[in-house]
């Protein structure tokens, strides 16, 4: 073969946005490398470089009229300038007098000697600061610019302005004036993503160019919503478009294996189980056994709120795969919960001849890495992502409490075999807006129901000094029968907070003598853990002191209260996962949050609990509380960043986003 020799092509002429910023007026080098600084190399950064705020320039107020520690923007000319040093020229003050006829206002900058450079006596200047002092009237470190005439003045001044992120030697006025003539140049040839939005949409939404404009330089205050709104909707469609395709790339390549099963365990599992399934827990099991034989793997998240009853569906799904031939796996995020899955499955399994196994770190019940049984559940925590489990004929993969783990180690359990079917389940209730974005590429099951015949949750919080009150309390419970968990932030598993534990742990013992107090952290070996949490679950140890570590999945139906103290320093939804060890049973229960007395947030922040039991409306007030780069961040890192949406308040635009990835990208051969 001989390959002929041809000329480099020459480059294709680059399309006008992906022109680099070097190209356009005033910027040399020097420009450029500050750009750069910004991450902003080509016309399609720039005209992206978000506006940090907006100043309405078309009314502002008299120095005169400033007030003290109100922001506000003003204007006047420079009468007096200069700079103070001392401590031997160290620090340094330097100081612009403005006057606008009604009164003179003071501009200090301390320790920035440089900014003298930006200013000359009898200058225009606009600043934006929020006043310490009225006598004189004074603005430390004020956002300035200076107003200069000349054409470009109407970029500047007489209307709502955008004040961009800087970069040190990047003016203000210079990056506007580069945006403006940008959107100027290049605007018309902005192309439009979704030329058919508004069509679609059946509303009408501004073109991508448009949005622009609008969020660069308003004509009024709404319009800067206006775009930013436009803008997010595109990143939002972008991500669901993303996922759509991945979804059909997998479903075009992945077969289903034949998984429904045929009844044969089921009946008499169901009749053994002591209790009848719950509507939601039916209706989500027929869901199930439709994936199971459906011509695509089962992706699908099972989100219930504590308590209401995963486990039992869980096993439903599991036993169709068996039925059907194949092995399954549930991977659990502790120790604790794995060996407590683990007995409720041979509890149920074994009357019927199949066989469990559990594989953690600490306990494998089974050493033989190849199972050649076809009828085989093993439960497990990471260990069953280690090379010593090969299944075969893996068919079922169950994830539960997915938020603890990664997409990857999800992904790790499911190469065991060969396209698996895979739940996810969940008791952390995630927003719909957050849930289309995080787990978009899955199918939702919800146990909107709660098992009948559970006893009431009360929550009360309390401050500190009312701990005595408390023990009493718990001691009546302890010696009517009910047993307790109480969370102690400070067991931690540093070596500083072992300590602390172990005194707490004293005085627990000697305010609830007589009864048993057993002790739980994650130092302990886990035959030491195993061991505490069998005499829990047998009623030696009546009260359980815990690090948050219990947080999941923990039954234990005669646990009636809990107490956490230092509350308000957990996030909302551990609070409500905490609390879920309680209430499983028919007697009634009660959670004690017990908090400092100086920490306002912190009991607004309780007051919620108190006043809700609803999983869902505290993940969204969670939510609104702490945004949701952290609620994201625990729930699973690698989360999207985006530079216009709020997955926090633009709820509606996500799941806008979503039907419009449907309609605008039509799968290949599908109706749109
Ligand atoms: P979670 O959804 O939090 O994982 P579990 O599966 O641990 O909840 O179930 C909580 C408790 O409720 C368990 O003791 C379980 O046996 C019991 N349970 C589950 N379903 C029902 C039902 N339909 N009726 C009564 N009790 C149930
Ligand atoms: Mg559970």
């Amino acid at each position: 073969m001989v390959t002929p020799m041809t000329a480099p092509p020459a480059p294709a002429p680059l399309p006008p946005l992906a022109r680099p910023l070097t190209e356009l007026r005033g910027v040399g080098p020097e420009r450029a490398a500050q750009l750069a600084r910004l991450e902003l190399f080509t016309v399609a950064d720039l005209l992206r470089h978000r506006p940090r705020r907006h100043e309405d320039r078309r009314h502002f107020c008299t120095i005169a009229e400033l007030r003290l520690q109100e922001a506000a923007t003003t204007r006047g000319r420079i009468v007096a300038m200069g700079t103070k040093t001392f401590k031997q020229g160290s620090q340094s003050v330097f100081e612009i007098i403005l006057d606008d006829g009604t009164a003179r206002l003071h501009c200090r900058w301390w320790n920035v000697p440089y900014m003298r450079n930006y200013f000359r006596m009898d200058d225009e200047v606009f600043v934006f600061g929020t006043p310490k002092a009225l006598k004189p009237r004074t603005i430390d470190h004020p956002e300035s610019e200076v107003i200069e005439g000349g054409e470009e003045s109407s970029i500047h001044i007489n209307r709502i302005a955008p004040v961009y992120p800087l970069t040190e030697g990047l003016p203000q006025r210079f990056l506007r004036a580069l945006v403006w003539r940008a959107l100027l140049e290049f605007g018309p040839l902005v192309p439009d993503p979704w030329p058919d939005l508004a069509r679609v949409a059946g509303t009408p939404w501004p073109t991508l160019a448009e949005a622009l404009q609008k969020l660069h330089f308003p004509e009024v205050p709404a319009d800067i919503e206006t775009g930013r709104r436009r803008l997010a909707l595109d990143e939002f469609i972008e991500l669901q478009r993303d996922i759509l395709a991945r979804r059909r790339r997998f479903e075009a390549k992945a077969r289903g294996l034949p998984c429904a099963g045929d009844n044969r365990w089921m009946k008499p599992f169901l009749a053994g189980l002591g209790f009848g399934l719950t509507n939601a827990q039916t209706r989500v099991l027929r869901e199930l056994q439709q994936d199971l034989g459906g011509a695509y793997p089962m992706r699908r998240l099972l989100q219930g709120d504590v308590g209401s009853g995963k486990t039992v569906v869980a096993g439903g799904a599991i036993l169709m795969a068996l039925e059907s031939g194949y092995n399954a796996a549930l991977m659990a995020p502790t120790e604790i919960l794995a060996e407590q899955h683990f007995r409720t499955f041979a509890r149920w399994f074994e009357p019927l001849g199949l066989t469990v196994k559990l594989r953690t770190g600490a306990r494998k019940t089974d050493d033989d890495p190849l199972l050649a049984n076809g009828a085989t559940l093993t439960v497990g925590t990471h260990a069953l992502i280690e090379a010593g489990y090969a299944p075969q004929r893996l068919g079922l993969v169950i994830i539960d409490e997915q938020h603890k783990f990664g997409v990857s180690q999800r992904e790790e359990l499911l190469r065991k075999g060969n396209y698996p079917h895979l739940l996810v389940m969940t008791a952390t209730p995630i927003p719909r807006t957050l849930g289309l974005t995080l787990y978009g590429e899955l199918d939702w099951s919800v146990l909107d129901e709660l098992p009948r015949g559970r006893g009431v949750i009360k929550t009360f919080a309390r401050t500190a000094e009312r701990l005595p009150k408390v023990w009493d309390f718990l001691r009546e419970k302890l010696t009517e029968g009910r047993q307790a968990y109480i969370v102690h932030p400070r067991v931690e598993d540093t070596g500083k907070g072992l300590k602390a534990v172990t005194k707490e742990f004293a005085s627990l013992q000697s305010l609830l003598a007589p009864h048993a107090v057993g002790l739980l952290h994650g130092r302990l070996k886990s035959g030491e853990k195993e061991g505490v949490m069998a005499a829990f679950r047998d009623g030696t140890v009546k009260a359980l002191l815990a690090t948050p570590l219990i947080e999941v999945g923990l039954d234990v139906p005669n646990a009636t209260v809990m107490v956490i103290e230092n509350a308000d320093q957990f996030g909302l939804a551990q609070l409500h996962q905490l609390r879920g060890r309680i209430g499983r049973g028919a007697h009634d229960s009660w959670c004690i949050l017990v908090a400092g007395v100086d920490n306002a947030a912190g009991r607004a922040k309780l007051k919620i609990l108190e006043e809700s039991g609803d999983g869902f409306r505290i993940a969204e007030e969670d939510l609104k509380l702490r945004g949701p780069g952290e609620l994201l961040g625990q729930l699973q890192s690698g989360a999207p960043d985006f530079r216009f949406g709020n997955l926090a308040e633009d709820g509606e635009l996500v799941r806008l986003a979503r039907e419009l990835a449907v309609k605008l990208v039509p799968p290949p051969g599908g109706t749109a």
